[in-house]
């Protein structure tokens, strides 16, 4: 059996990703200098699109790079993208980097910007790593003060993610001076005294489209949240912690440096935030998102 052939976009076309190549000399390959999304697609809609888009846009003003398409072109090429590839379930990535050019850090004048877009099917961790929940360690978050551009150069964060799976866990919580940003791959939630606690968005942390959705369902749903600077001690001895981002969900966290957290397994707050969140997609599903 031939192996699934995904269809990217590149260079302004269609293709098989075999045949998709870009030159040595693009900056996104010698500087890590782009940007990038992931968007989920559930029954072939793209999941809070807007949303994505306005994060691109933001995080394309970030490296100072001229946005190339207008919000309907992108979602136009989303779409085609979607329809040219196999499965209900997507997992839509775009990249944008600053184009191909002679080796010299400053900007060079008048260069077309690589346009990258490619789509995988959606595969969300199993149900079992629900029912246990998964390890994360902690690890000073040593990355730069722009996190909130959601960047390719993404070294620290690779980095910081194998000290993860050398260590038999799957996330890095980060602390930077003593206070929760986020993971190495995802946002952080903590639930303190009943009360589910997220850290502000700034530039420490990659404000994401998931942390977004989880704040309005517990509001929505009389959840008593507060957004705030939260100390590496509530981290430590929190009831209840979780990882969001758009292909992990909302997924719990149960041991942290190898001590269990609250009681080990997945809190109730965590329980009916995941039935909440399955509502949402379902209605997402059925065009009502
Ligand atoms: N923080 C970081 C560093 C991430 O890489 C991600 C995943 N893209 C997130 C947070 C979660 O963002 P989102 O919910 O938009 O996937």
């Amino acid at each position: 059996m031939s192996e699934y052939m995904p269809i990217v976009y590149l260079h302004d076309a269609f293709m098989p990703i075999d045949q998709a190549h870009v030159p040595v000399l693009d900056r996104g390959f010698i500087f890590g200098d782009g940007v990038y999304e992931v968007i989920p697609v559930y029954s072939r809609r793209p999941f809070r699109l807007q949303e994505h888009l306005q994060r691109l846009q933001h995080s394309l003003d970030g490296i100072r790079l001229q946005n190339p398409h207008a919000d309907q072109e992108w979602a136009d090429l989303v779409t085609q993208l979607i329809a040219r590839n196999d499965g209900d379930d997507q997992s839509v990535y775009m990249q944008i980097t600053r184009g191909v050019a002679r080796r010299d850090h400053a900007f060079p004048p008048g260069i077309k910007p690589t346009v990258f877009m490619m789509s995988n099917p959606m595969t969300v961790p199993p149900a079992e790593l629900r029912d246990t929940g998964v390890s994360a360690i902690t690890a000073p978050d040593n990355r730069w003060l722009r996190c909130d551009i959601k960047a390719t150069s993404l070294l620290s964060n690779v980095l910081l993610r194998q000290l993860a799976v050398d260590a038999g866990a799957v996330e890095v919580i980060l602390l930077r001076d003593q206070f929760l940003t986020e993971g190495a791959a995802s946002n952080i939630f903590v639930v303190q005294n009943g009360m589910l606690l997220a850290p502000p968005k700034n530039h420490l942390m990659l404000p994401g489209i998931t942390y977004d959705v989880v704040i309005e369902l517990a509001v929505a749903n009389n959840i008593l949240c507060e957004v705030r600077p939260i100390a590496e001690h509530e981290v430590r001895t929190a009831q209840e912690l979780w990882q969001t981002s758009s292909l992990r969900e909302v997924m719990p966290i149960t041991l942290l440096d190898g001590n269990p957290v609250g009681d080990g397994k997945p809190g109730p707050l965590f329980q009916k935030m995941y039935a909440l969140y399955q509502d949402y997609k379902q209605a997402v599903r059925a065009g009502k998102g």
